[in-house]
């Protein structure tokens, strides 16, 4: 429901397909994907789906951190105002870098961004930002977008004003659910590392994407040290992501059912 570029039906088939026996969607700031018939087509073809989402933070100010939460009743009206608010700070933000690109010389309208309805349509971010940019031949592809516009302190790019990380991770404790630090590895600044290892987290990322045993171990140990949980990805997003498949990093049945009290 975010940037990923198939429909949660669809992930739940593929995982059924590549032998899977349970997963979390865990879309950027919106829990969208968790409805009823979702839920009921995961019962069906047994596959068990935890509530997941992952949240845009800001640390002091400026630094992004992503932070991952599980476990959580997605009916909880904290969480999904939370993530309404994240909405719309989105679609504020896409419009900026639109306004960016178009003074630049690069137009891509900002039509797209709402639904039929004229509301802001959810789960928008910078990958499509980039699938329009290569649909108007500004680019030849979605690293060149990030690379040359979008990417980090690029021309084009605008921050995120996002919420801080210890009140995301209390929306996500108040609504039952369990906090992780994501992706530990894009964390640039030690500091911001150790900052992040004395907060309220239930655990960390280990298993992700392209990590090797030795990287992986790193974190795993730290979880061990502070006794909290491990959690583990593989950071799918369809095809605009082809470095990697779903299920290319996964957590063991027992480590599943730590996460989600099973
Ligand atoms: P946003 O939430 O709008 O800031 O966009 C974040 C998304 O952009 C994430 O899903 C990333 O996978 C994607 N992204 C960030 N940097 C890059 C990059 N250099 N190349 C391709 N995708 C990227």
């Amino acid at each position: 429901m975010s940037d990923g570029t198939k429909t949660p039906e669809e992930l739940l088939v593929l995982a059924k397909e590549v032998g899977l026996s349970g997963l979390s969607i865990t879309d950027h700031d919106t829990i969208a994907a968790y409805t009823d018939a979702v839920m009921n087509q995961a019962k069906e073809l047994d596959l068990f789906l935890g509530t997941g989402v992952e949240l845009s933070c800001l640390h002091n100010k400026k630094e992004s951190v992503h932070i991952l939460g599980y476990a959580f009743d997605h009916t909880s009206g904290n969480l999904q105002a939370f993530c309404t608010k994240h909405q719309e700070r989105r679609f504020i933000r896409n419009k900026e870098m639109i306004t960016k690109l178009e003074k630049m010389g690069m137009p891509i309208g900002s039509d797209w961004l709402l639904d039929a309805n004229g509301n802001p349509k959810w789960g928008i971010g910078r990958p499509h930002i980039a699938e329009k940019l290569i649909s108007k031949g500004y680019v030849k592809d979605i690293r060149d977008a990030f690379a040359r516009y979008i990417g980090d302190g690029k021309s084009a790019y605008v921050p995120s004003g996002s919420f801080t990380v210890e009140e995301s991770i209390d929306v996500i404790h108040r609504a039952g659910g369990k906090a992780f630090i994501a992706h530990p590895h894009l964390i640039q600044k030690n500091r911001t590392l150790n900052a992040l290892l004395e907060m309220d987290f239930n655990g960390i990322e280990c298993h992700y994407g392209n990590f090797t045993a030795d990287v992986a171990l790193k974190w795993i140990n730290i979880c061990q040290e502070k006794n909290w949980l491990i959690s583990g990805g593989s950071d799918y997003h369809g095809d605009i992501k082809p470095e990697t498949r779903l299920g290319k990093r996964f957590v063991t049945r027992d480590i599943y059912q730590k996460i989600f009290g099973i």
